[in-house]
């Protein structure tokens, strides 16, 4: 049966992995909305291979370049945060959102709300909005699919069981491309470095929070926000090969574990199939050329992103959406070169220190929040810099 698929964040890794699995299945899916942001001419290539309906970018002095790039195609252009709440909300069977940062909220909000099917890999709305999204989803009826590969994989190892037999979700992480850093190595490390992940290839913001562990710090919330066991039955093991993607301990102690190759494809085909499977051409898992897999704790000495995140999860209210916004500015600005490597947590953990963020009620209060803590880890990289 043909469905209509809509994919924000869709010149992006996660965006373009979807793509590549659809293209594959021309006569299953039909494109209604792809959404970028500056990559103007990507996204117009993109839209015109799959023949969508619309392309929008949320950048509206990119609109010019974005309409003259489609013309003759039949694809409609549109720009501006308005222009992506109103594709979110013409009613595609199945919505990818792969947005990074905060910026991906309002549109997934509008999905949600319309009561459609999500699949989430944009895990920093979900960080900053959880309560308020899943409420959301809750109230319209919609379905939520995680695409992140732990929930995913958790989602699979649950299979529709009760949260009540869950005795312990484990979160597995590969601990990035710093694993076994010192402290003093990390702080000489240089962007490149940071975003040259092990296991994963990916966008360079989650690479550097892979780097942090802040990856694994967003994700316990995440996790916190769609399995509601409580935070003390959610834990983290690092697991350098990235083959178990996570598990699911049962109150029987009977333990359920997801595997695969690390290839976003296959979380991805799990969400765009759901409830049925899909072939993909993902390498098959082979155990025995990988011969062991290991295990550590992680350590929140050397990755301090992982302490601030567990606290943050526990305050709850906007603070993890203060906790995302301060690093996403200190991600950019280290990017950028304008930070040193170890300033990253140091930034976020300045802002949570300073800015108590009143309890959220709307999405307005979030981005209020979100808008606050941005200014003050401006202001705190400023005297950092200076
Ligand atoms: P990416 O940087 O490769 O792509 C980001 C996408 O978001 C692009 O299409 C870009 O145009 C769009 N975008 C950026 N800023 C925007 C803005 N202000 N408004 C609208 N669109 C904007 O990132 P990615 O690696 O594909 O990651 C996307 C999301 O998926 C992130 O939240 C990330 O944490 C999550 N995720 C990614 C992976 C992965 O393997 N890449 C795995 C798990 C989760
Ligand atoms: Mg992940």
């Amino acid at each position: 049966m043909m469905r209509t698929v809509s994919i924000f964040g869709a010149t992006g890794s996660v965006g373009r992995s979807t793509i590549d699995l659809i293209a594959r299945n021309p006569d299953d899916f039909r494109i209604l909305a792809l959404a970028g942001n500056n990559d103007v001419d990507g996204l117009a290539q993109m839209a015109r291979d799959v023949g969508a309906q619309v392309a929008v970018t949320a950048n509206p002095a990119n609109y010019g370049a974005l309409k003259a790039a489609l013309v003759g195609s039949g694809v409609e252009a549109a720009a501006g945060e308005q222009a992506l709440v109103d594709a979110a909300q013409m009613g595609a069977d199945w919505t990818m959102a792969s947005i990074v940062g905060c910026a991906g909220l309002k549109p997934t909000m509008a999905a949600l709300k319309a009561g459609r099917t999500v699949a989430l890999a944009n895990k920093e709305s979900l960080v900053s909005a959880g309560g308020l999204m899943m409420d959301a989803a809750r109230r319209s009826g919609a379905t939520l699919l995680p695409v992140d590969s732990e929930h995913n994989a958790i989602f699979q190892c649950l299979a529709g069981s009760n949260l009540d037999d869950v005795a312990r979700i484990t979160l597995t992480a590969s601990g990035g491309p710093f694993r076994t850093c010192t402290r003093a190595e990390m702080a000489a490390m240089t962007p490149a470095q940071a975003v040259a992940h092990p296991n994963w290839s990916m966008g360079a913001k989650i690479s550097v929070d892979s780097a942090t562990m802040m990856n694994k710090g967003l994700e316990l919330i995440e996790a916190a926000h769609l399995f509601p066991v409580g935070l003390d039955r959610i834990e983290i093991l690092v697991h350098p090969q990235s083959v178990i993607h996570s598990m699911v301990e049962y109150r029987d102690r009977s333990t359920l574990a997801q595997l695969g190759s690390p290839d976003m494809r296959i979380p991805i085909a799990h969400a765009l199939a759901w409830p049925q499977r899909m072939a993909t051409p993902c390498q098959p898992l082979d155990l025995a050329r990988i011969g062991r897999l290991d295990f550590e704790a992680p350590d929140e000495e050397r990755f301090p992103a992982l302490r601030l995140a567990r606290a943050a999860a526990a305050q709850g209210g906007a603070t993890p959406a203060v906790m995302n916004a301060a690093n996403e500015v200190a991600v950019a600005a280290f990017l950028n070169g304008a930070i040193g490597f170890l300033d990253i947590a140091m930034i976020v953990e300045d802002v949570l220190n300073r800015y108590n963020a009143p309890v959220p009620t709307a999405i307005d209060d979030i981005l209020a929040a979100d808008a606050q803590a941005r200014a003050m880890a401006g202001h705190v990289m400023e005297r950092l810099t200076a």
